[in-house]
């Protein structure tokens, strides 16, 4: 099956059609660095890596980029608040966001471009709306008219008759203008660029328009972010580089839905958030991944600690499966057969992740069933070295190299040599409590029809 995306432009699961044949162009809004990032957060991250390790498994090159936003009005509020430089308050959550996304096996994005390095660039493009009448300067801010862009309302529709006036910023010419550029007000302080309007900073919709015009030359494969950036914020990054580009910023609009805490949105402001470096202490990186990649990305997900123990024991099978298996596995050559193209259509059908789960773990139960009576065959054997190197390339949860690496303590050889002997005396309590013994020193017993086997839990 062809790749299809679901595209927010036509709500419609489209045949991914890219711009140029083997080159595939990402772009996806990323985080505002002024404090520690929450799951919720990390679910659209890795989202982006979903997305941009379903395009490699179709054979695209990808350039990707996630922006940082450094400037921002809950940055300058920190600084005022601790002291400190914007720079320090960044840098610090910067490096943060680019850890966990490591953490969390994130591929590295081509470009992480900041708001601070575009200022520049960004004025210039602001100078270019003004130039061809599609903003106006107003008490030293500058907004973008988006009745001069006729294709305004992509996403939502407006009903800008319905809109209500009541709070409305009397500097615009029509409620539903937007900010390119902020004049500088005392709360600011020190955080400000100067510009032929005055002194003041860039607002956070141009900020994605100018990256993607400067990186990509104004245009794309397929933008995506969370579904509450749908509008405003890509209506207004759509409208800026359209009118100045004359083509469609991207082809694709691809949008992730929240991760909600008891049904509501998870969000710092409301402080109902869940941090991620603690949550991978606790269950490590690939129960977390595996966690935020079991939900289909366009529906919402309550998170629970009932279904982190679901992903953790789901881990373990997976490991155990592969422990299976003695080659090799970065080494083996992917060469697909029916099984594994049922995993591919499913993630080719607008990522359908928990599908292609559920495909791969019917596979490994039929599989577990011949290891356990000792019928797998080379074909087998080959199908699932294929299968576990095709499924970590997209859900990388698996460590090859840490798979067999164990050596097993005397302890365990000699609880294993009990349980046998229990075993042979039919003594299945005490069978099952010294199982239990070596299950709690972190290894698992499996008994197959040549004899109890061990493996390391991972
Ligand atoms: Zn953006």
């Amino acid at each position: 099956m062809s790749l299809k995306l679901y595209n927010s432009l036509s709500s419609k699961k489209e045949i991914f059609k890219s711009i140029s044949d083997k080159r595939v162009k990402t772009y996806g809004c990323g985080p505002t660095v002024y404090n520690h990032l929450h799951i919720g957060n990390y679910r659209t991250f890795v989202f982006y890596d979903l997305l941009n390790r379903v395009l490699q498994m179709n054979g695209y090159e990808t350039e990707t980029a996630v922006n940082i936003t450094d400037i921002d009005d809950k940055i300058i509020d920190r600084v005022n608040h601790e002291k400190l430089s914007l720079k320090e308050i960044t840098s610090k959550y910067e490096s943060s966001f680019i850890e966990l996304s490591e953490s969390l096996k994130i591929l590295p994005n081509s470009y992480n471009p900041k708001a601070t390095d575009y200022v520049e660039l960004m004025i210039s493009h602001i100078q270019d709306l003004l130039n061809e009448d599609f903003a106006y300067v107003s008490n030293e801010s500058v907004y973008f008219s988006v009745d001069k862009d006729q294709s305004y309302e992509r996403f939502v529709n407006l009903k800008k008759d319905d809109m209500d006036f009541s709070d409305v910023n009397p500097d615009k010419k029509f409620i539903g203008d937007f900010v390119l550029w902020k004049s500088w007000t005392e709360k600011d302080g020190n955080i400000f660029w100067d510009s032929p309007w005055g002194k003041g900073r860039p607002a956070w919709h141009t900020e994605c328009a100018v990256m993607i015009k400067d990186l990509f030359n104004g245009q794309i494969d397929i933008h995506c972010g969370g579904v509450d950036l749908k509008f405003p914020h890509h209506e207004n990054e759509c409208a800026q580089v359209e009118v100045l580009c004359k083509n469609f910023l991207s082809n694709y609009w691809l949008h992730a839905e929240h991760l909600t805490m008891d049904d509501i949105k998870m969000s710092k402001s409301l402080g109902n958030v869940i941090n991620v470096s603690s949550l991978i202490e606790d269950y490590g990186y690939d129960v977390v991944r595996l966690f935020l990649l079991s939900a289909h990305y366009r529906t919402k997900v309550s998170f629970s600690q009932k279904k982190l123990e679901e992903c953790k024991k789901m881990t373990e099978k997976i490991n155990r499966f592969a422990k299976n298996f003695t080659s090799d596995i970065k080494s083996i050559d992917l060469k697909f057969s029916n099984e594994h193209d049922l995993f591919i259509d499913a993630l080719n059908d607008d990522l359908n992740t928990p599908e292609a789960i559920g495909i791969f773990f019917s596979f490994i139960s039929e599989m577990n069933k011949k290891i356990a009576k000792n019928s797998i065959n080379d074909s087998d054997k080959e199908k699932s070295l294929v299968f576990l190197k095709l499924f970590n390339s997209i859900f990388d949860i698996l460590d090859f190299g840490n798979l067999h690496n164990h050596k097993i303590p005397k302890e365990v050889q000699d609880l294993l040599v009990s349980r046998q002997e229990s075993r042979e005396k039919q003594d299945w309590k005490l069978s099952d409590s010294i199982r239990d013994k070596i299950e709690s020193l972190g290894w698992y017993v499996e008994d197959t029809a040549s004899g109890q086997k061990l493996l390391k839990k991972k």
